[in-house]
C-alpha cells in the first residue's frame, strides 16, 4: 500500500532497500532484540548502501533527494521488522539541526560521518522534569573562554547509548548574569563525550533500539559547537517539530498497515466453530473499520508530506496527524491483538510485537495532549496551563 505512487527511480530504491533490510536486518531483530543493541557494523552498512540522511547535499556526503525517499526509508524498516536500528531519529530528526543551523566548519567535519554511519547522532530536549513542558529545562551551559561547561541530565534519549554527536537543548548562562539563561542548542562530540554518562532504560517495546538516560558533569563544549546564536533555540526547534512530527506520523501509518496486514491473514487461516474467524460478522466488520482507518490515515499523511515537501506552514495539520494517526495506530494494533486471540498475546507473533511498539507513538515527539493544544491555539483558544 504506497503512500504515493512511486517514480520509477522510487521503485527501485525501494527494491533495493527492500533486499538490503531483508538480507542484513530481518534475520538479525530478534539477537539485536535481546542485546538491546544493534551493532556499529549495521550503521555501517546501511551507511554504505546511502541509506542514512539521503536528504543531504552531496558536498556532505547525501544524495540530495527530496522526502519523499524519506518516507520510503521510513516505511521499509518497519516492513522489514528493522524499526530497532535508530535512522529516522538520526537522519530525520537529529542530523537536520546540524545542517539547519551549523557552522560551516561543523557541518563539514560532522556531517560526512552522519551519512556513512561512522556517527550516530542524537537529539536530546527532554529531561526528567521537562518532557511537555520543554521551556522548562534546566541544563545549563557557561561560557568559559572558548568553551561552554555544560551541566545537567536528560532522559528518554533515542540512540543515546551509542550517540557519537548528541544535539543538545540546553541554557546558556552568561557568568556575569545567571539569571539571563538562554534556550539555545549545542553539539557534543569528540573529547567532550569523556564527561558523559550514560544509562540505557529497559523498555515496553523497541527493545533494540537503544534509549537512555544522559549525564553531563562539567562537560567542555567548544564555542563553535553552538548551533545558530546563543538563546534562539526555542525557535530552531519549533522550526525542526515538524519534520520530527511528521516523520512518527510515517511510523504511525506502517505500523497501522502491518497490523491490518497481520489482522486479515490471521482472520482468513484461524478457524472456530467450523470456519475462518474472518467470515463472523463482527470480525469481518472490525477488520472493515480497521482498513477504513487506515485508508483514512493514509490520504491524511500523503497530504502533509506533499505539503511539507512544498515548504508550506504544517504545524496544525502535523499537529492533527500526529494525534490522529498515533492514536489510529494504537486503535489498529488493539483490535488486531484481539482478533489473534492467545496467539497475539504471545510474544513469538509479530502482532504481539507491533502491539508494543506502536504504544509509545501517542507520547514521543509531543503527546496526544500537547498536539490538541497547538490545534486549539491556531483555532484562536488558549488552553489553560
Ligand atoms: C521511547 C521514547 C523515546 C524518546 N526519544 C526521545 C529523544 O530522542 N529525545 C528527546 O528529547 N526526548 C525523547 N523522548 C521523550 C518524549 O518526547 C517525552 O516523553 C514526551 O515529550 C512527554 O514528556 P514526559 O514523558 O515528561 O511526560 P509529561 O510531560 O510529564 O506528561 C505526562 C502526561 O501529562 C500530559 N500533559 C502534560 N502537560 C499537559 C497539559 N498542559 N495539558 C494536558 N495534558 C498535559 C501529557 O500529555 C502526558 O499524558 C522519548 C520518549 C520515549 C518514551
Amino acid at each position: 500500500m504506497p503512500l504515493f505512487e512511486d517514480t520509477q527511480e522510487e521503485r527501485d530504491f525501494r527494491l533495493v532497500l527492500k533486499k538490503f533490510i531483508a538480507k542484513e536486518m530481518t534475520p538479525y531483530r530478534e539477537e539485536w532484540d535481546k542485546n538491546r543493541a544493534v551493532p556499529r557494523e549495521a550503521w555501517k552498512k546501511i551507511g554504505r548502501q546511502g541509506f542514512l540522511c539521503t536528504w543531504l547535499p552531496e558536498e556532505y556526503g547525501g544524495a540530495g533527494l527530496n522526502f519523499r525517499y524519506s518516507v520510503i526509508i521510513g516505511q521499509e524498516l518497519i516492513r522489514g521488522d528493522a524499526m530497532g536500528i535508530g535512522v529516522p531519529n538520526h537522519s530525520e530528526v537529529a542530523v537536520p539541526y546540524i545542517y539547519s543551523f551549523g557552522s560551516e566548519e561543523l557541518k563539514e567535519r560532522l556531517l560526512p560521518k552522519t551519512t556513512t554511519g561512522e556517527a550516530i547522532a542524537c537529539i536530546c530536549v527532554t529531561e526528567p522534569n521537562a518532557g511537555s513542558d520543554a521551556a522548562a529545562i534546566r541544563t545549563k551551559a557557561v561560557k568559559d573562554g572558548d568553551y561552554y561547561i555544560l551541566n545537567g541530565q536528560k532522559t528518554f534519549i533515542t540512540n543515546g547509548t551509542f550517540a557519537d554527536i548528541m544535539v543538545v537543548v540546553c541554557k546558556a548562562e552568561s557568568p556575569d548574569d545567571p539569571s539571563s539563561k538562554k534556550i539555545s542548542i549545542i553539539v557534543v562530540e569528540g573529547d567532550s563525550l569523556k564527561y558523559v554518562k550514560r544509562r540505557q532504560l529497559e523498555k515496553m517495546g523497541r527493545h533494540a533500539t537503544d534509549t537512555s538516560e544522559i549525564f553531563f558533569e562539567d562537560c567542555p563544549v567548544p564555542v563553535g559547537n553552538l548551533l545558530g546564536k546563543e538563546g534562539e533555540g526555542f525557535k530552531y526547534t519549533m522550526q525542526e517539530l515538524g519534520r520530527e512530527r511528521l516523520e512518527v506520523c510515517i511510523k504511525c501509518q506502517a505500523y497501522a498497515e502491518e497490523c491490518l496486514k497481520e489482522a486479515i491473514n490471521y482472520a482468513k487461516i484461524r478457524e472456530a466453530f467450523g470456519k475462518p474467524i474472518g467470515n463472523f460478522e463482527h470480525i469481518s466488520f472490525e477488520l472493515a473499520q480497521m482498513a477504513t482507518d487506515v485508508e483514512i490515515g493514509r490520504t491524511f499523511l500523503h497530504t502533509c508530506v506533499e505539503e511539507f515537501i512544498m515548504g508550506e506552514d504544517i504545524t496544525m495539520k502535523v499537529s492533527m496527524a500526529k494525534a490522529w494517526l498515533a492514536e489510529m495506530a494504537n486503535r489498529v494494533a488493539y483490535k488486531a491483538v484481539q482478533i489473534h486471540g492467545g496467539y497475539g498475546y504471545m510474544a513469538e507473533y509479530r502482532i504481539c510485537r507491533l502491539y508494543q511498539d506502536v504504544r509509545v507513538l501517542p507520547i514521543f515527539a509531543g503527546t496526544t495532549e500537547i498536539m490538541n493544544i497547538i490545534i486549539a491555539r491556531k483555532l484562536g483558544f488558549k488552553p489553560i496551563f
